[in-house]
């Protein structure tokens, strides 16, 4: 294996999102992304990196510098820069169905493609030939769009290929987890000769990647047998709908959210997101996540038709969501910003301790992420100080044991 300091010091710190930019940055082939012994995608240096792709590396790496600029408008300390706030759901009651929360994210990408607005939407999908595999796809067809949507809780790198996307000539929508989307902003705005091909960046609230671990632990609790799968599903199928094992003889077996959410997988996410200051996509277009509805004060994950939360973050996003409603895509209803917390406590819970965090594992790494323009200063001030020490004395406690 080929060293490399600065892509070592990412990923021993534990700052690596997984998002594969890197590869993209670097000379062809010079890194590819593999899952490591914890589960996590990361890159492995296939030939020596240049000075150049390094340097390129250490300002594009989403995972150790995320930065808004000083002017950014209507910038809320908690959600990031806010357009417009509303719930809403595909029209298309197949899509809404298959969909994660609302299917709104799967139903703009069809519009996208059926209007004409875009040749194809790159997103993560599942591999046709391999279950537990996320790929990055290219969407051409209502159908392509159908097979991806739905979360996968687990690694992707849909980045780790970008440079090809760009070489193909082709306009596309980009669909990706936050740390994916502001690593492809900042790709674009150094290499502005591809602005005009991205036309839209849509992102979802995102707390965390879970390891593959994970995934198999789901399986096994279920009963499946991982040797015999033909498909795997998160949710979907519902809201939240339920993770879906499915055997080459027909069996087939499912887990609800809760269970394998809840007990399993939000608990083996990898470290660095638990450092996010963006697990809401303040880099994207749009943004969508589950408009949970309440009960005594928590989220209630009940079975129901499906809701998303939908914010616009840019103008252009802004048109697009207007345009989607015009054309009976979606449907939508004003929402109150005060309602957000309601239905994301854990991003606002995060969000408002992250500063400590980040500054604990700096400390303890001598090694710091950069975060600029990010809010958190207000966010911090908006908590406790004993609870936001707590958190980043926990931090410092767990970088100097043991980091994945
Ligand atoms: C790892 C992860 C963590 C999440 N955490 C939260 C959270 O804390 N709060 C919350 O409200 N929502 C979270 N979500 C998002 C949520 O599950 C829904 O995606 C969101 O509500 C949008 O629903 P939808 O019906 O509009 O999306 P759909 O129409 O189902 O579309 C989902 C889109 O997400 C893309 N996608 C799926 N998995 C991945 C992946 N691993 N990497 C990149 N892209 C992917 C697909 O390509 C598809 O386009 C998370 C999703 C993931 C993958």
């Amino acid at each position: 294996m080929i060293a490399n300091n600065l892509l070592e010091k990412i990923t021993t710190s534990g700052y690596c999102t997984g998002c594969g930019l890197c590869a993209s940055v670097a000379e062809p082939n010079q890194i590819k992304m593999k899952i490591n012994a914890s589960g996590f995608l990361r890159p492995v240096i296939q030939h020596a990196i240049s000075v150049e792709s390094d340097a390129a590396i250490k300002h594009l790496c989403p995972g150790i510098h995320l930065e808004h600029a000083a002017q950014v408008q209507n910038k809320h300390p908690i959600w990031g820069p806010l357009v417009n706030v509303r719930t809403g759901f595909a029209q298309d009651a197949e899509i809404q169905h298959l969909g994660s929360s609302g299917g709104v994210i799967s139903a703009l990408a069809v519009y996208l493609l059926e209007s004409g607005k875009v040749d194809f939407v790159a997103q993560t999908a599942v591999s046709k030939t391999a279950p537990l595999v996320n790929i990055l796809q290219k969407s051409f067809t209502r159908e392509d769009v159908l097979h991806a949507a739905g979360s996968r809780y687990a690694p992707s790198s849909p980045l780790e290929n970008i440079r090809e996307l760009f070489q193909s000539g082709q306009t596309f929508a980009f669909i990706g987890k936050p740390c994916d989307v502001a690593g492809l902003r900042a790709y674009i705005a150094k290499n502005p000769q591809y602005k005009h091909q991205i036309k839209y960046m849509i992102s979802f609230m995102c707390a965390g990647v879970p390891s593959i671990h994970g995934s198999k632990e789901v399986i096994a609790k279920m009963g499946a047998d991982i040797n015999q799968l033909v498909s795997f599903r998160y949710r979907g199928d519902g809201w939240p709908g339920k993770a879906r094992a499915v055997q080459a003889d027909g069996q087939s077996f499912e887990m609800d959210y809760n269970s394998s959410w809840g007990n399993i997988l939000g608990k083996q996410i990898q470290f660095r997101c638990k450092l996010c200051a963006d697990g809401t996509g303040e880099f994207a277009d749009i943004v969508c996540a589950d408009a949970w509805y309440g009960k005594d004060g928590y989220p209630d994950f009940a079975e129901r038709e499906g809701r998303s939360l939908l914010l616009t973050r840019t103008e252009a996003g802004e048109h697009l969501i207007n345009e989607a409603i015009h054309a009976a895509s979606i449907q939508v209803s004003p929402l109150d910003v005060g309602e957000i917390s309601k239905m994301q406590p854990y991003q606002v819970n995060r969000k408002k301790v992250v500063l400590g965090r980040v500054l604990a594992a700096g400390l303890a790494h001598r090694y710091f992420i950069q975060y600029k323009n990010m809010g958190l200063v207000v966010a911090s001030l908006a908590t406790d100080p004993v609870t936001w020490f707590r958190h980043a004395w926990g931090t410092f406690k767990r970088v100097k044991g043991e980091v994945q």
